[in-house]
């Protein structure tokens, strides 16, 4: 008889969730980023963070 031992069991680990093929920005057709959550790729999402950036840095009263 064998002993009671445990031996290590080989699990697959299952792969991540596929991110559907179609996927794709709403601005520039690349591919969405993961958990943009707003169809935009990683690109367009930075630039619109920018973009809330800088009116953010741009307020009325602005001396030139
Ligand atoms: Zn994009």
């Amino acid at each position: 008889m064998k002993p009671n031992s445990v031996e290590p069991i080989a699990i697959p680990i299952p792969p991540p969730p596929p991110i559907a093929d179609n996927a794709k920005c709403s601005v520039c057709g690349e591919p969405q980023a993961p958990n943009s959550g707003e169809g935009l790729c990683w690109v367009c999402r930075r630039l619109k963070i920018s973009a809330w950036r800088d009116s953010d840095l741009q307020q009325p009263g602005q001396q030139e």
